[in-house]
């Protein structure tokens, strides 16, 4: 599905940027979901840490209501990262790409690459830079897309790679042989080799296992974890809170709320509904977790 390249244009004034798609019709801006205006949204700080919402609407008192909910059941799951397959309704991890406000910096990919002291050409999430139909330009960026039928999963030998209970695909690199036979069933290329020795990692904040596999081990394949570790104590992924631009959302698809870096917390389900979100390449069946938001005339190849 392709935006509608042209229809849309942006401001900023007063520290407030908004932007507007269609007829009338608000589709972003600072601290206003869905069209209600509203003065403060939740705050979420450099580390992601969701503190309590503000509300300037009724609209938002709901989102704000959403994200203490949101912060207040992530801080009280440790085991929200098991990998053990034990059976969890507490989170369904999802992430949202806002497009139209990426400007191609990579500070996300940095801010991965040095939580995880990964090497300069594992990208585990990496940013493309794409053509539209019509020669204009736009990024893109890739994490893992947290398959829900994972390719990748099944095809290993010895079953090195984890599905989690709230959707997260995972690499145990204590098992991991390094076949790369995943790498290859992978159509979003969003794996990596080891083939040399990891960066130095000094002394890590949580165990090295697959839901933070610092530093990473040489021969095994890595990946995109979406910070797995830190999930449950309410941090945001490195990516989502180094975003400067707001494009990176966390979502909970079981809380239908999704979080950005910069203090925006939104409705998930309207907010991908009301912007016409695209998962990328569906055809495959993989059901991506991933979800974009086009808007500047994007090709996303979403068949
Ligand atoms: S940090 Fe944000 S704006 Fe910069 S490339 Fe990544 S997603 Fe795009
Ligand atoms: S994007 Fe690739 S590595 Fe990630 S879950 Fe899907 S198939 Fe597996």
């Amino acid at each position: 599905m392709s935006g509608d390249a042209g229809s849309c244009d942006s401001k900023d004034a007063a520290g407030i940027s908004e932007r507007r798609c269609g007829v009338g019709e608000t589709v972003e801006q600072s601290g206003t979901v869905g069209g209600q205006s509203v003065s403060v949204g939740a705050r979420i700080g450099r580390r992601g840490f969701l503190g309590r919402a503000v509300a300037g609407g009724a609209s938002l008192l709901a989102l704000g209501a959403l994200g203490d909910r949101l912060a207040a059941t992530v801080g009280a799951n440790p085991a929200a990262a098991a990998t053990d397959g034990t059976p969890s309704t507490v989170h369904q991890w999802a992430m949202v790409i806002d497009l139209r406000n990426c400007n191609g910096c990579k500070l996300c990919t940095q801010a991965c690459q040095k939580a995880h002291f990964l090497h300069a050409d594992q990208t585990w999430i990496d940013v493309f830079q794409m053509e539209t139909s019509a020669g204009d330009t736009y990024f893109m960026p890739r994490p893992c897309m947290m398959c829900e039928d994972p390719p990748c999963v099944p095809v290993c030998p010895v079953s090195a790679n984890i599905r989690t209970a709230e959707g997260l695909t995972l690499v145990d690199q204590s098992r991991c042989v390094g076949t790369r036979i995943c790498m290859n069933s992978c159509p979003y290329q969003a794996r990596y080799f080891n083939w040399s020795d990891p960066e130095p990692a000094p002394r890590q904040p949580f165990p090295q296992e697959p839901s933070w596999p610092v530093p990473q081990v040489k021969g095994t394949v890595g990946k995109c974890i979406s910070c797995a570790a830190m999930l449950p104590s309410g941090q945001l992924p490195e990516c989502v809170a180094n975003c400067p631009m707001g494009v990176l959302y966390l979502g909970d698809l079981a809380f239908d709320v999704a979080v950005n870096g910069i203090g925006n917390v939104v409705k998930l389900s309207s907010f991908l509904a009301e912007n016409d979100a695209v998962k990328f390449k569906e055809s495959y069946g993989t059901n991506p977790r991933v979800f974009y938001i086009p808007g500047h005339g994007q090709d996303i190849d979403s068949d």
